[in-house]
């Protein structure tokens, strides 16, 4: 049996741009109807660095939009998961626009001491939202997929109780200087246990937590290109959003970031806001066939952004979700409901840390 676990990592930009409403709101609204027509739960990591001074030093922002939109999905049988952009923390905010800490874009950068911080301040403001805490906030994925190294990270995770780590995505590398992760060897499974290295598999399960990967797969160049030509045709951000991907690089380091990212052609993420509808087929299917004598509930973890949510990407999703609710071997779940199959536990899944 194989779980299809739909991700969608909620924030604005990583530079503080984007509006609310036209970047966050209405694409997630889309991507809630489209799911909800399956009864299919969306688990969403919601950036609470980003939020939670949203909250605090600009909330005539839209964060009353924001809150009422997490906290409906919550009461509806979507899962609410914790994901940090630290480049938050200590936010200024100027007339101009966000002041915001480059130098902090990496969670594996930060001492134990600072991730703690970012991590209690994110789920305390999570939990304000979503108060069931054993039902959300039990699933991270680092912000830019920047938790190596990882070792303190998964630490404050542990101590925080965290159940499972969503960051890894096999195959996927990027050497640029200031938001580098390099997940070129991995194992060779659907999940495994980790203790310091996300990408090691840690021997026994006491106190530790899992490691979900994100799906990825090795697709033939020309289904790379023909992927890249379609997506390319429509427009990349929702409609009326507007933002820049600015970040911690210099120019040389974003240069040589792409040129590597455009070498490694081939190499993609099981990803709904920018994948065609027949590609997001193909990628499951391999997926399935690679992993169907694994002999135990195998997780399909699917990303999007609502920042990349085009009209373009919802037909290309419903396409890809009427195919998968017809597969009598894939089924609509989430990590949680995942996790309680495969450690044989229920409603005290929290005993198992
Ligand atoms: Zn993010």
């Amino acid at each position: 049996m194989f779980d299809l676990i739909l991700t969608v990592d909620y924030e604005l930009f990583g530079d503080g741009s984007g509006c609310i409403d036209a970047c966050v709101i209405a694409p997630t609204d889309e991507i809630l109807a489209i799911a909800n027509t399956h009864s299919a739960p969306v688990s969403f990591f919601v950036d609470a660095s980003e939020f939670a001074a949203i909250r605090d030093l600009a909330p005539t922002l839209g964060i009353a939009a924001v809150e009422a939109q997490i906290s409906a999905a919550a009461d509806n049988g979507h899962r609410i998961e914790l994901h940090l952009h630290p480049q938050w923390h200590g936010a200024i905010r100027r007339d101009d626009g966000w002041k915001l800490d480059y130098d902090k874009w990496r969670i594996g950068d930060l001492s134990e001491a600072e991730i703690a911080d970012v991590a209690s301040v994110g789920l305390d403001y999570l939990h304000s939202l979503a108060p069931s805490s054993d039902e959300h906030c039990n699933v991270f994925r680092a912000g830019g997929w920047a938790i190596q190294p990882s070792t303190a990270t998964l630490k404050v995770l542990r101590d925080q109780g965290i159940l499972m780590e969503s960051t890894v995505a096999h195959g996927a590398y990027n050497p640029a200087g200031g938001d580098w992760y390099d997940f070129r060897r991995t194992p060779k499974q659907p999940f495994w246990t980790i203790e310091n290295d996300v990408c090691e598999a840690a021997v026994g399960h006491a106190g530790n937590l899992i490691e979900v990967p994100i799906c990825t797969a090795k697709v033939s160049r020309s289904d790379h290109a023909r992927a890249l030509r379609e997506h390319r045709q429509h427009a990349s951000m929702p409609e009326g959003c507007a933002g820049s991907y600015d970040g911690p690089n210099n120019r040389w380091q974003t240069i040589h970031g792409k040129l590597t990212k455009l070498a490694r052609l081939g190499h993609v993420m099981l990803d709904f806001s920018t994948m065609p509808g027949w590609l997001l087929i193909e990628i499951t299917k391999d997926y399935m066939q690679r992993f169907s004598s694994s002999g135990t509930r195998v997780p399909i973890v699917a990303i999007a952004h609502n920042k990349n949510f085009t009209r373009q990407s919802a037909d290309n999703t419903r396409r890809w979700l009427e195919w998968a609710s017809e597969q009598p071997e894939l089924q609509f779940s989430d990590y949680l409901n995942w996790y309680r199959a495969v450690t044989n536990t229920d409603s005290d899944s929290k005993a198992m840390s």
